[in-house]
């Protein structure tokens, strides 16, 4: 490998958006690390792109696990050296769809801060070493429309009937964490933003979703490819900017 070529990692990878995000990062020329929190499955998931000729290895990944994290921080920096994009995508729905607001479980409340939150930043911290020593990095965190306040109070909005408090709460953290880390890094070349992938297709909602999965990745996949003039601190769905 060039010291030019990009290098990526994926969080989440081992199946939906986030395999697909690291097939396109591939398609793209972009040595691509596909992070699973399985070794075997992660291994599988990319051994299959690497024998359709894709840039992809594997790498062990549990971003609720602090061991875990600095483990692939270890081995990332032992092979690369430097991270030129981070997908954090790895995410999990939990709220019960039978139950108010009011009912879900403190439980449930944990579980998903802890996935689609706390190792989100966990994972960023962990990495940014490694992003800030590549030339101009991209770091994007999969969010979701439900993550929107404004289109939540908004009886026209086609969210409006979805309250599941725990995911979408820890969405709109995520929004926010998005901002505070861009302002942070604002004079630096690199860029942080949040995406929402579409409904799509996958376990997450039982295949219910509008669009198919290659499509639910273009969003994070343009993203971590923005150039310099592209935005940071945003929150966009297909490049279109979405309400906080
Ligand atoms: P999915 O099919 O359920 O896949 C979730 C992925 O996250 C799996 O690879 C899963 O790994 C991984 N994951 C969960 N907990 C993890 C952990 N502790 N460590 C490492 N990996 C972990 O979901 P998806 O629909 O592709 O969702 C991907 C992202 O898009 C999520 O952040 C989700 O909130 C967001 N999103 C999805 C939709 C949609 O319509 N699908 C809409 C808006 C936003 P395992 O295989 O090991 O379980």
């Amino acid at each position: 490998m060039n010291a030019t070529q990009k290098v990526a990692l994926v969080t989440g990878a081992t199946r939906g958006i986030g395999l697909e995000t690291a097939r396109q990062l591939a398609e793209a020329g972009v040595t691509t690390l596909l992070a699973g929190r399985d070794a075997g499955r992660a291994k599988a998931a990319a051994d299959k792109l690497k024998a359709e000729g894709l840039p992809v290895e594997s790498v062990v990944l549990d971003v609720t696990s602090g061991d875990s994290i600095a483990k692939a921080v270890a081995d990332v920096t032992s092979r690369f050296g430097k991270l030129d994009i981070l997908v954090n995508n790895a995410g999990i729905l939990v709220d019960d769809m039978g139950k108010t607001p009011s009912e879900q479980t403190l439980a449930a409340w944990r579980e998903t801060f802890d996935t689609n939150l706390f190792a989100v930043v966990e994972v960023t911290q962990a990495f940014l070493p490694l992003l800030k020593a590549a030339p101009a990095a991209r770091i994007v965190n999969v969010s979701s429309q439900l993550g929107s306040i404004t289109l939540h109070v908004d009886p026209n909005s086609p969210i409006y009937n979805f309250k599941l408090p725990a995911y979408d709460a820890s969405k709109s953290a995520i929004n926010s964490w998005t901002v505070h880390l861009a302002y942070e890094l604002r004079d630096t070349p690199i860029k942080v933003n949040a995406i929402h992938p579409g409904y799509v297709q996958t376990d997450m909602n039982g295949g219910h979703g509008e669009i198919d999965v290659p499509t639910g990745a273009k969003s994070s996949v343009g993203m971590a490819l923005i150039g310099a003039e592209g935005p940071t601190g945003s929150f966009t769905y297909l490049g279109k900017t979405l309400p906080w």
